[in-house]
Order: structure tokens, then C-alpha cells, then sequence
């Protein structure tokens, strides 16, 4: 296994401003007297000898300068990439192009990248690699920088890393065995199982209760890892939809419900319930009907009969909320209960105190999450789960130009199918290129 890791912040805890003279090279600042001072994480000299007794290469790949860099990889043991301008590729690949057994266990999917930012995992995008978002520190407001992303933990987790680790052990598990450590329905479809969810938000409201938003795979837009799954998200509103593919979606969804910290405590689960005009009909019902799990499943959510058009047509968040506002709805369906004088009587199923967890295709802006919470807490319920099978993750460029204008081409994704093909996108689609199309062979 190909192992590039990032240094400051991720195996040293250099994010503090003090440390930038150093980390630019300047003259006057050498680092040489205060080596010894480099305040290393705990764990991440255990982990670079595990690695390597384990036989994989670790590789710093670092944005400072080789004045800082080489010293302190010198102390560590490890080979290293300085001054590496992440999440451009072309240093990294010069490194790698020099290391031809590197550069072939990028090309046979055995590398992972591994930082605490968002350019981290972009870089590691780039060239296909698995990547591990870690954390192994506290962000305060001295250390945030908005120019590289440090800071913003938003930011990072849009950009779709393939795990989140917050200490080296946990690093150490998903390298042993990344499979059982993927997102449920990812894992789904990689023939394994996981609880591991993408952990979006969560919030706490001033009475106890909370409400968290999970996602359990990546939509990718552009380069990622293999693991990531949009073409299964196009899947869903296929009227070709196999039951096995149903089948392995519900399994996803019933792995992470069913594992024992989530399985007490739930009253209901609910789903956001197809429109009259959802290509296909029953689009979420039948993957609802097929998850597994002890907990009591309802249809409290109800699109209006006269909604009109879709909420993917309004970009505009505010627009999105308007919408929702105006067709969904939270509304309990009826029960029989027996009055005080024998009477059989139709009421609502009561939600006030109720725990709710809800299910949902996709995640984009939040909109529809932060919507339903809203009108469930209004209702009365408690805590609210909401998962959303794919969150939709940040775009990522790629280097292929096109042959025929010169300029960079996207990688696209025929919604059909899923089939992949780079794209000189044309202005015709929202791009500047000139139109001209190469297909991608599928792995
Ligand atoms: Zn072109």
C-alpha cells in the first residue's frame, strides 16, 4: 500500500500561525534548533512503524518548503513531496513518475491520501486514490484560514473523502480493512457491510433533543475513487431498476440502522414519500418497503397533490425552502383506538415525544433535511434522524485536455447508465468547450 500523507496538522500539530515562517522557509527561521520541539501527535510515530513493518511506503506530501519539510521527514523516517501546491497534481506526479513501483500502486487503486484538509482529499480525487479525512485536533478560531480551508470542517466533508478518522488507530482499522469501513450502501455495493455514516450535522436544541443529518454513500462529480456512487444514484430513477439493486441499497441502509448504538430508542421510521409524477412510480417506497429493521415503519411525510415541477429546478436555497414550504408537509396517518365508552375512534398516531428517523434519496443544499426536522419538531417529535442515501459532493476537475480545442476536459456521467465520458462541455451545457466527447471504458 502506497501511503501520502500531509505533515502539518496531520502528523505534527503546526497549525497554529506561530509556525508559518517556518513552514514558508523563511531564511531567518530555521528549524533545525527546535526539532525536538515539533510538537508530534500522539500515535503518529506508532503509526508510521506500523505501516512500514506492515511493507507500505509512507510518502509526506506537504505545501511548505524543503527547508522545513526535509528536516523534520529526516527525523520521522519518511520519504517526502515539499512545496507540493496541493491540490494541483504536477508535483506529486513528477515524484511518482521518478518511483515507477509509486506510481503503480496509484494505477492498481492501493494508495490512500491522507490530510486534515479539503485539499487534501481533492489532491487524492485527482489521482483516483482512496482518501482519509483526519482531524487529530481541535479547530479554534486563531487557527481558521479560509484561503486554504483549514478550519472549515464543511468544507472538507463536501469534498467527499472516502473515510474520516479523528486518531491514528482508527486510521490504522480503515487501512487494514478499508472495505468494512466504507459508507453503508458504498460498502453495499463492494460486496461488504459497514456502520459508518457521513456525519453532516449535528445539532442540539436547548430542551435535549437533537437532530442529525447522515449521509450513506458519495455522489461524486468528477475524479474520485471507485467506491464513490453516483452511477447507482442515476440507477434509482431508472425504470430498468433491478430488484437486486433495490435489494443491495436497502441492505446498506439496513446495516447502519440495525447496528446496536442506533437500534433502541427509534419509534418511527419514515421516508420522503414519492410525488404522483416520480419517474419511477414508487421510486422510494419499494427501497423503504425492502430495509430491515424492528423499528415501526410510517408515511408521515405527504408532497401536496398539485405540486408542480421539482426541487431540483430551484437553485436558490431560499427558493427551495419557498417550495417546501408550499408541498411538504408533515401529516400522521390515521389509527383505531377504543374510547373510554367502547367506541372505536380514528385518530392520528401521536408524535409529540417521538423519535423519527427519516429517509431521503439525496442530499444537496440540506434544505429538505433542515425542512422536514423543522415541521417534525413543530409536530412534537423529539429526535430526528435524517439519512440521505447520497450526499452530492463538491466538483473535481481533472487534467485531461481536450485533443481537439485544447481545453480542460469534466468527466460526465450518462444519466441513463452511469457510463462515464470526459466532455469538452459546450455552452449549450453550462461550459465553454467544444463540444467534443471521449468515452470512458468501464473498470
Ligand atoms: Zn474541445
Amino acid at each position: 500500500m502506497l501511503i501520502l500523507i500531509d505533515l502539518d496538522g496531520t502528523i505534527i500539530n503546526t497549525v497554529h500561525p506561530t509556525w508559518k515562517p517556518y513552514k514558508d522557509g523563511q531564511e531567518n527561521c530555521s528549524i533545525e534548533p527546535y526539532l525536538a520541539q515539533v510538537p508530534i501527535f500522539p500515535g503518529a510515530r506508532e503509526f508510521i512503524a506500523s505501516r512500514k513493518a506492515k511493507g507500505d511506503s509512507i510518502i509526506v506530501v506537504s505545501d511548505s518548503h524543503f527547508r522545513y519539510v526535509n528536516p523534520i521527514c529526516d527525523m520521522l523516517g519518511v520519504e517526502r513531496v515539499s512545496l507540493a501546491d496541493k491540490p494541483n497534481t504536477q508535483k506529486l506526479k513528477e515524484f511518482l513518475d521518478n518511483h515507477p513501483n509509486y506510481n503503480q500502486e496509484v494505477n492498481n487503486g492501493n494508495c490512500f491520501v491522507i490530510g486534515d484538509t479539503k485539499l487534501d482529499i481533492e489532491l487524492g480525487r485527482h489521482i483516483g486514490a482512496m482518501t482519509i479525512w483526519f482531524l487529530p485536533y481541535i479547530i479554534t478560531d486563531d487557527i481558521k484560514d479560509e484561503r486554504d480551508g483549514i478550519g472549515d470542517e464543511m468544507l472538507s466533508k463536501k469534498m467527499g473523502p472516502t473515510f474520516a478518522a479523528k486518531t491514528f488507530q482508527e486510521m490504522e482499522s480503515i487501512i487494514d480493512s478499508h472495505l468494512s469501513n466504507l459508507y453503508p450502501i458504498e460498502a453495499a455495493f463492494a460486496d461488504s457491510s459497514s456502520v459508518r455514516a457521513i456525519r453532516l450535522n449535528d445539532n442540539r436544541y436547548s430542551d435535549g433533543s437533537c437532530a442529525c443529518i447522515r449521509c450513506l454513500a458519495r455522489q461524486e462529480q468528477g475524479s474520485c475513487d471507485k467506491y464513490a456512487r453516483a452511477d447507482k444514484y442515476y440507477m434509482m430513477s431508472n425504470p430498468q431498476r433491478t430488484q437486486a439493486f433495490l435489494q443491495s441499497l436497502a441492505s446498506g441502509i439496513s446495516s447502519y440502522l440495525n447496528q446496536p448504538s442506533l437500534n433502541q430508542g427509534w419509534d418511527y421510521f419514515t421516508y420522503l414519500t414519492d410525488k404522483k409524477t416520480t419517474t419511477p412510480p414508487n421510486k422510494m417506497k419499494e427501497i423503504f418497503d425492502l430495509v430491515a429493521t424492528p423499528i415501526q415503519k410510517v408515511r408521515l411525510l405527504k408532497w401536496s397533490d398539485n405540486v408542480q415541477g421539482s426541487l431540483r429546478d430551484q437553485n436558490q436555497y431560499k427558493d427551495r425552502q419557498t417550495f417546501l414550504q408550499n408541498y411538504l408537509s408533515v401529516e400522521c396517518p390515521m389509527e383505531t383506538t377504543v374510547d373510554m365508552f367502547g367506541q372505536e375512534q380514528q385518530v392520528p398516531i401521536p408524535l409529540a415525544g417521538k423519535n423519527v428517523i427519516v429517509l431521503d434519496d439525496q442530499l444537496t443544499t440540506g434544505a429538505t433535511a433542515w425542512h422536514v426536522i423543522r415541521k417534525l419538531k413543530e409536530k412534537g417529535a423529539r429526535n430526528v434522524l435524517f439519512i440521505a442515501m447520497f450526499q452530492m459532493v463538491l466538483p473535481v476537475n481533472n487534467d485531461v485536455m481536450c485533443p481537439i480545442c485544447g481545453q480542460p476536459m469534466l468527466i460526465k456521467m450518462r444519466r441513463s447508465d452511469g457510463h462515464r465520458f470526459y466532455s469538452c462541455t459546450p455552452p449549450q451545457y453550462g461550459g465553454n468547450g467544444c463540444g467534443y466527447i471521449q468515452d470512458i471504458p468501464n473498470q
